[in-house]
């Protein structure tokens, strides 16, 4: 598997992980946790509440009924005076309690005594006309008749709309402290609702919370002091609560702070998505240009340069420092091989006593122009070139005059061969073979004419005769183009052809060229 494969496996496995993750958390966790949370919230809200109402409900009908078994009020029911009411009623004592009215009725339904709030000041006359209609059955505030008739203590509290306002009510019978003895009459408190309540509840409640009249549609609504527990998350809940004579007097409105779940809409989710993919691309991206591209034109370098005689350096600059190091080592390694190889190849094909190509290094060319040959049918020429006399050379001037003799002679062939395409190379001892692209006989003769005369003019002494100078003997061979039946022939018939020439021009009396034609 490539690295680019592996990273762009690695990559989608991530994204499919990472999306898979975030939804799991989402739907498994953060929305159930934050249910949990905001129903536990919208509990509390409503706790708050119901135990706000209690209390101040419960505050209510105890004062009631601490005042209602006093002694005192036993007599003063039977005696009023304002002695009495100065020293054991004063107004702000009720104000503290926030106490809006308060009313103390004899056994014969006569009000004996009244407080009222500015608020309530102006309802005053109703509110007494309240009081009067206990008469009505179904009107249960104060003790009913028989209930005084048979000396039954009672009790009554709830709430009513009275005047248009709602207020919270506590009645009890007036009887002493010892519990025994005659009813002397009814205590009456009053709380309105909608003023000192709800700014009590207001004061320790984490809710916004409002009262408005039962008017509208009670349908689905829950009956507030019968509520147990919050079982779905809104964002307010509406309660109804009943007046004494079961009528639906108001409805509570609470508004919880934790309104609703976060919800995952489709235009979030997918730009959640995209920004996922446009992350994980962007690495993939960086990822492929940074390491898997210098990789890949690493791994090519490295193929390139195993080629024969080719050197491909790593691309260097990259911007990943390890990448650098590795760019920078190899094309280190790459000149120093290279130096090396250059250095072998030399030494391996270059003739050690002239510097000119050795006969390994002929072969070489050799097999090129024979391949092109037998393959296209393409010509070429061949020129043996041996020095002449050169025992007597040695014999006369010694082994290392010879040696120089040899060297300047190769000079002189690399000099003239500069010229031509072709190739000079030492065949053995001080023979010399050229290898030429082209086999136009004209030309051809002309090179080895031009190879003679340079030797000649070199001016080697060898007084041997009468030319004084040391001179080379050619013999040459053309192959034509198109030769018939090409592949019969191999290059050692054609050195051996060269060779035959090479004789003739001995015979001939050396220093002189004979050129023959391949085949004839
Ligand atoms: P011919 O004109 O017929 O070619 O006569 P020749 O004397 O040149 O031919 P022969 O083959 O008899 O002698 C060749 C001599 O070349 C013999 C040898 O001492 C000499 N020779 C061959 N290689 C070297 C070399 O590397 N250095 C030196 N100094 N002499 C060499
Ligand atoms: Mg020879
Ligand atoms: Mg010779």
């Amino acid at each position: 598997m490539t690295l680019k494969r592996f990273s762009l496996l690695l990559l989608s496995s991530l994204l499919l992980t990472i999306t898979m993750l975030l939804v799991s958390i989402y739907y498994f966790f953060y929305l159930p946790g934050i249910k949990t949370e905001v129903l536990d919230q919208q509990q509390q809200e409503y706790n708050l509440l119901y135990s706000a109402l209690s209390l101040s409900k419960n505050s209510l009908t105890t004062l009631c009924y601490d005042y209602a078994v006093w002694d005192e009020l036993v007599e003063y029911v039977g005696n009023p005076t304002d002695d009495f009411v100065q020293s054991n009623m004063p107004n702000n004592a009720f104000e503290a309690a926030n106490i809006d009215a308060v009313f103390v009725i004899d056994t014969n339904n006569k009000l004996i005594w009244d407080y009222q709030d500015d608020s309530l000041k102006s309802s005053r006359s109703s509110l007494v006309h309240l009081f009067h209609q206990q008469n009505t059955e179904s009107f249960a505030i104060l003790p009913t008749a028989a209930e005084i008739a048979s000396q039954t203590v009672s009790s009554r509290s709830g709430y009513l709309v009275f005047d248009g306002a709602l207020i919270y009510f506590s009645n009890t019978t007036i009887l002493p402290s010892t519990g025994h003895g005659e009813i002397a009459g009814s205590l009456t408190m009053v709380r309105l609702v909608d003023k000192a309540l709800i700014n009590d509840i207001s004061q320790f409640s984490l809710v916004k919370f409002s009262i408005e009249d039962a008017q509208t549609s009670t349908k689905n609504m829950q009956e507030f002091f019968s509520l147990k527990k919050i079982e779905t998350i809104a964002p307010s809940h509406n309660w109804l609560i009943r007046n004494t004579f079961d009528d639906q007097v108001v409805q509570v409105t609470l508004h919880h702070k934790k309104v609703s779940l976060p919800q995952l809409d489709w235009a979030s989710a997918i730009s959640i998505l995209l920004s996922i993919v446009l992350i994980v691309s962007l690495s993939l991206m960086a990822l492929s240009r940074l390491l898997i591209k210098p990789l890949i034109r690493f791994n090519k370098s490295i193929n390139d340069s195993s080629d024969d005689n080719f050197i491909s350096k790593m691309a260097s600059n990259h911007f990943i420092d390890e990448l650098e190091n590795v760019s920078y080592s190899f094309n280190q390694l790459l000149l120093k091989f290279n130096a090396q190889q250059n250095y072998l190849e030399t030494l391996t094909v270059q003739d050690s006593l002239t510097g000119i190509t050795n006969r390994r290094g002929l072969e070489a060319f050799t097999k090129r122009i024979i391949a092109r040959w037998h393959l296209e049918n393409v010509g070429f020429s061949v020129m043996m070139i041996d020095v002449d006399n050169f025992k007597y050379f040695n014999d006369k001037q010694g082994h290392l005059k010879g040696d120089d003799a040899l060297t300047a002679v190769a000079t002189s062939l690399l000099e003239v061969m500069a010229q031509y395409d072709g190739l000079a190379a030492r065949y053995g001892g001080e023979e010399f073979c050229i290898i030429l692209a082209d086999n136009h006989h004209q030309n051809i003769l002309n090179v080895a004419e031009e190879i003679r005369e340079s030797i000649e003019k070199l001016h080697i002494s060898n007084n041997i005769d009468d030319r004084d100078w040391l001179t080379v003997s050619i013999g040459v061979v053309v192959v034509d183009d198109k030769l018939a039946d090409v592949e019969k022939y191999n290059f050692s018939d054609v050195l051996q052809h060269a060779d035959e020439q090479l004789y003739l021009a001995k015979q001939a009396g050396r220093n002189t060229v004979r050129v023959a034609k391949f085949g004839d």
